[in-house]
Parts: C-alpha cells; sequence; structure tokens
C-alpha cells in the first residue's frame, strides 16, 4: 500500500497512525516540533499535554468520558494504553505521569515497522500525491497551514477563537418557571414560534445577577493568546461591566416574550435557551460567552428563575483555539467533502479535550486505512461514544435562527446530551425519582452504548468473553 500522511504527532495524530498501522497500512506522521513549537507545547514528545495530566472520569457506567475511556480500549487504543500504564493516583479519574505517558506514545509509534516519523513541518495543504491525508494539527496549527486551510474552505470556515456559551441538560431545567416562546413569536426557518426557553427575573433578582458577574472570579487570558474581543462576542461580565442596563438592552432584553405562567407580569429582564442539537436533550444560554472561572459560572447561573438545579454539559469560555466548521466541510467519515481523501482529526474538527481529539485520531485512522484497502469505512452507531461525539462534529446540529442555513457549531466535550435518550429502566416494585431517575438512564445509556460499540468492532459480546476466560 501507499502510505497515509499524518500532519501532525498529537493526541489525535498519534492515535490515528497507531490504528492505521495495526490495521496494515503504512503511515508517514509528521510533526514539526522540534524543528518549530507552538505556544504551549514545551517539549518534542509526541502526545504531549500541554496543560492538565488528567483524562478525566474512568467511571464507563456513570460519565461519559468514562465511557469514551472503555469504547477506545476495546478498539485497541494506543493512548489509552500508554495512559493506563502511565497511571498516577488521581481518586476516580484517569491521570498520568505526563512525561511517562508522552514517552510511551512515542516509543511506541517509533518501534512499529509501519509507521516513519518526519520531523517536519507541513507549511500548506498536502501536496496531491498525498491521496489519503489527515490533518490532526490541534488548536494551535502552525499559520501557514491553518492559513492554507481557510483558503480551501472559505474564511468563514475556519475560526481562531472558540467563544462558548454555557451548555444545559435540557432536563435539569425548571420548565413551572421557564417557558418555551420565540420572541414576538417569530417564526424562523424550520422553526415553530416557540424555539427558544426563556427564564424571567424582576427587578431586583436582575440588579443581583448583574453584580454577581462583576464580582465573580475570572480567568484571564495567556499572554500569547492576545485579548480576542470583537463586537456581538463579548463576555456577560464585560457588558455588565459597563453598565447595569447593558444586559437588559443586550443578550437578557425582555421585549417580546410573554410569561406563560404569568401572563399579566411583565418581566424586567429574560435569559434565554437555543436548542443545541437535534435530539433536544442540549439548550446553549444565547450571548453568554463568558471567562468566569467555571464553579463561579454553575453558582452565578443557578440565580437564573429556572436554572436552580441545572446541570450543565459544558461550562463557558473564551479560549485561542483554530477549528473548523466541521458539520458543513466534512462528510460522515471526516473527510473533506471538497477534497475526499483529506480528513481532519483532532481538536481541529470542533471536538474539545485530550480524551476526545485522541477517540476522534482513532476514527479517522481507521476511515483512512479502510479507504486505503478499497473498504467502506465502518462509521460507529450513535448510540455509542465513539458515534455520539462524531456526530456532534459532521451532523446533527440545527439550522440557527441567527445565521440562515449556517448550522450553530461550537467545539464540545462528549457527554450524555449527544446520545439519543433512553427510558430509565422501571426500578422494581417503585418508580425512581430525581437524581435516581439520572442515574438509571445514565446506566441504560451505557449499557447499550459498550454492547453496540462491541457489535461495530465485531467484538463478542461481554458475557461471553467472561465465561471464556473461566
Ligand atoms: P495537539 O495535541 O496540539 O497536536 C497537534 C500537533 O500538531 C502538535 O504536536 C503540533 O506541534 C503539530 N503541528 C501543528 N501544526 C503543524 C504543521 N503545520 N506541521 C506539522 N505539525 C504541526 N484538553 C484537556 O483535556 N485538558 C486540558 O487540560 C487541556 N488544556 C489545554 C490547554 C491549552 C493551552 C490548549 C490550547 C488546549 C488544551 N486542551 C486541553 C484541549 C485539547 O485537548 C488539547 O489541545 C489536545 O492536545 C488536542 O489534541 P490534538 O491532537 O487535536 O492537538
Amino acid at each position: 500500500h501507499k502510505p497515509i500522511h499524518i500532519i501532525g504527532g498529537g493526541l489525535a495524530g498519534s492515535e490515528a497512525a497507531w490504528q492505521a498501522a495495526q490495521a496494515g497500512v503504512p503511515v508517514v506522521l509528521h510533526e514539526m516540533r522540534p524543528v518549530r513549537g507552538t505556544d504551549a507545547h514545551k517539549g518534542d514528545s509526541l502526545a504531549e499535554l500541554v496543560c492538565s495530566n488528567s483524562f478525566r472520569s474512568d467511571d464507563a457506567q456513570a460519565n461519559a468520558v468514562g465511557l469514551l475511556h472503555a469504547e477506545m480500549r476495546l478498539a485497541g487504543s494506543l493512548i489509552m494504553a500508554a495512559a493506563d500504564s502511565n497511571q498516577v493516583p488521581a481518586g476516580g479519574a484517569l491521570a498520568v505521569d505526563r512525561d511517562g505517558f508522552s514517552q510511551a506514545v512515542t516509543a511506541r509509534l517509533e518501534a512499529h515497522p509501519l509507521i516513519t516519523i518526519a520531523r517536519e513541518e507541513v507549511a500548506g495543504l498536502p501536496p496531491a500525491e498525498w491521496d489519503q491525508a489527515i490533518i490532526a494539527t490541534g488548536p494551535l496549527t502552525a499559520p501557514s497551514l491553518a492559513a492554507a486551510i481557510q483558503a480551501e474552505t472559505g474564511a468563514d470556515a475556519l475560526a481562531f477563537f472558540d467563544a462558548i456559551a454555557p451548555i444545559v441538560h435540557f432536563d435539569t431545567i425548571d420548565m413551572n418557571k421557564a417557558w418555551f416562546q420565540s420572541r414576538y413569536d417569530k417564526v424562523g426557518p424550520g422553526g415553530t414560534g416557540k424555539d427558544y426557553i426563556n427564564c424571567p427575573m424582576d427587578k431586583e433578582q436582575y440588579n443581583a445577577f448583574v453584580q454577581a458577574l462583576i464580582d465573580g472570579g475570572k480567568t484571564e487570558f495567556k499572554e500569547w493568546e492576545g485579548t480576542p474581543y470583537f463586537d456581538g462576542c463579548l463576555p456577560i461580565e464585560v457588558m455588565a461591566e459597563r453598565g447595569v442596563e447593558t444586559l437588559r438592552h443586550g443578550p437578557m432584553k425582555p421585549m417580546g416574550l410573554t410569561n406563560a405562567h404569568q401572563p399579566e407580569t411583565k418581566a424586567y429582564a429574560v435569559v434565554q435557551l437555543r436548542q443545541d442539537n437535534a435530539l433536544g436533550t442540549l439548550y446553549n444560554m444565547v450571548g453568554f460567552q463568558t471567562k468566569l472561572k467555571h464553579a463561579e459560572q454553575v453558582r452565578i447561573f443557578r440565580m437564573i428563575p429556572g436554572l436552580e438545579t441545572a446541570e450543565f454539559a459544558r461550562l463557558g469560555g473564551l479560549h485561542r483555539n483554530t477549528y473548523i466548521h466541521s458539520p458543513t466541510l466534512l462528510d460522515g467519515s471526516l473527510q473533506l467533502k471538497s477534497r475526499l481523501g483529506l480528513r481532519f482529526a483532532g481538536q481541529i474538527t470542533g471536538c474539545e479535550g485530550y480524551v476526545e481529539s485522541a477517540a476522534i485520531g482513532l476514527l479517522a485512522g481507521r476511515f483512512a486505512a479502510a479507504d486505503r484497502q478499497n473498504e467502506t469505512p465502518a462509521v460507529p452507531p450513535i448510540t455509542t461514544a465513539f458515534g455520539a461525539l462524531l456526530n456532534h462534529i459532521t451532523g446533527g446540529h440545527i439550522v440557527s435562527e441567527d445565521e440562515p442555513g449556517k448550522r450553530s457549531f461550537q467545539p464540545m466535550n462528549v457527554n450524555f446530551g449527544l446520545f439519543p435518550p433512553v427510558e430509565a429502566p422501571k426500578a422494581v416494585g417503585k418508580r425512581l425519582r430525581g437524581k435516581d431517575k439520572i442515574v438509571a438512564k445514565r446506566h441504560a445509556i451505557t449499557s447499550r452504548a459498550l454492547a453496540d460499540c462491541r457489535t461495530w468492532l465485531g467484538l463478542p459480546p461481554s458475557e461471553i468473553i467472561s465465561e471464556a476466560a473461566e
């Protein structure tokens, strides 16, 4: 076989190289470090962890990222094998010795007979003779390659910062206080006039909320990130600091909305949430991008009537981050529609996190290897963590009312809101409520996911394996 060229030896590129080579296809892995560095990487090992040494929860039954760990182990992931053999104590989380981890990944890739590692910057799109290639250059993609991607995909399709508003699990919003309504009952494309969830505030609640935003603990930009404030995208706490009325005339304006629970009382301010995925399980807080610390966001946003017990699928943030508008640009197997054979993987596709980046690398490596062997890439079902994350990236986004024709798309970690819902199994003799019900639903989602992942990978069901082991 001709080799697959993988650009970027980070979390995604390393896993993609391993998967393709394990499938029997030669790989050339191009990594620019140490020839050229990034603002966050410090060394020259492959799969360097640029910040925390945690792969987050390892609980495959109750946590979506723990489930993704388990699925990656089933798929023979190099990143998970290196993490497991370099584990340091961290309670229920999987944390690693960062140097031991990166060295293990580097050593296994260097020793693989089908992998060649080229320490060089790829300064533009892959040349035409690299007919199968994967771009996995991450959130800090080198500028010349980023410019080439932008030229190929269009200026609007590549972002250099993410400005992320918090996302809430729908089933944790109190709909006895909030209500569905679009402003002025406007029916947009594909809309119903009831597309938003609205949370009302009176004057006292609003003033206290604005003060909490001003007083809340914030995170600072790193020096190399610059200060990426641009119009229409100011953090809410910056708007709050500009004057007490600013938010009431901006994202929290109450006009055109009538509280369905108290039609005679005019709300002083309203927080709106917009559906974030086709499943309707996630809602984002409109205009609420923020640099408040995560714990502060939870505390302050639970002051909003209707969100007192909200659970967040992700919290807000504003970071330097290079990523493409995958839902419009990529097909279901991560190929650029305008140039088949060229795939994207890792954080640049709009996933978020070490584990997620590696998982998308795992899929891209397998898909490219299948293509090279003239097979149709087998896409994981949406009921698996692999499939749910892939669906976040390549499909499943609702059309945004503000930008007709464009799908709303922000980077996201894997979370239970990305999975098709499962009915909570009825407890023997009693109905489950509240937290117990959520736990039961999560267990049902994760059992279904692991069984479907085994089927996707052609593995026998787990019971058969344990019988064989006895
Ligand atoms: P990377 O791991 O960054 O790999 C990309 C590789 O491509 C790099 O090795 C780079 O040198 C190389 N490269 C870039 N351009 C070229 C080129 N033109 N030619 C050749 N090689 C090139 N996630 C977490 O889960 N936990 C965290 O604590 C965390 N902290 C983060 C902190 C920062 C400052 C940033 C920017 C991101 C952080 N992330 C974190 C998010 C994300 O998980 C990581 O960035 C992750 O490493 C992404 O994996 P990746 O493979 O997509 O990119």
